[in-house]
């Protein structure tokens, strides 16, 4: 998509802090991180939100829980746990419309969230 910031980080066009790549998804750090851990998990396919989620974007999905699981267990915080984190529309806090996932951890994390 054009005009949408996670499409040109995942063309190259903008620069990241790579965590894992494969041809399906792209995991980097966030920019502006809440947390001692926090990256984001895209998928390479624009996608604006769950809403945009079909029948045959199931394995993609599984591929995601997957990888977060994976790269949480390298970064060392699957033991004492992580937070995996969707913000969808505006009154969900999304501000950026590619649908992606937040993965926080590295500090105990508070509920509710704000
Ligand atoms: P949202 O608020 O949409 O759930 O999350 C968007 C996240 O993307 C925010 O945590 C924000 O810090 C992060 N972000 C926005 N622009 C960039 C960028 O250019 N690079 C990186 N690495 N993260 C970004
Ligand atoms: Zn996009």
């Amino acid at each position: 998509m054009n005009n949408c910031i996670f499409c040109k980080i995942i063309s190259g066009d903008i620069p990241c802090d790579k965590v894992y790549e494969d041809d399906k998804i792209l995991a980097f750090n966030d920019i502006n991180p809440e947390a001692p851990v926090h990256f984001l998990v895209i998928p390479k396919k624009h996608m604006g939100s769950i809403k945009d989620l079909k029948e045959e974007d199931c394995s993609l999905l599984y591929h995601i829980i997957k990888k977060i699981s994976d790269i949480a267990k390298d970064k060392g915080i699957d033991e004492k746990g992580y937070r995996i984190v969707n913000n969808i529309g505006n009154d969900g806090g999304q501000t950026v419309p590619h649908i992606h996932f937040h993965v926080l951890g590295g500090r105990e994390l508070q509920w509710p969230p704000g």
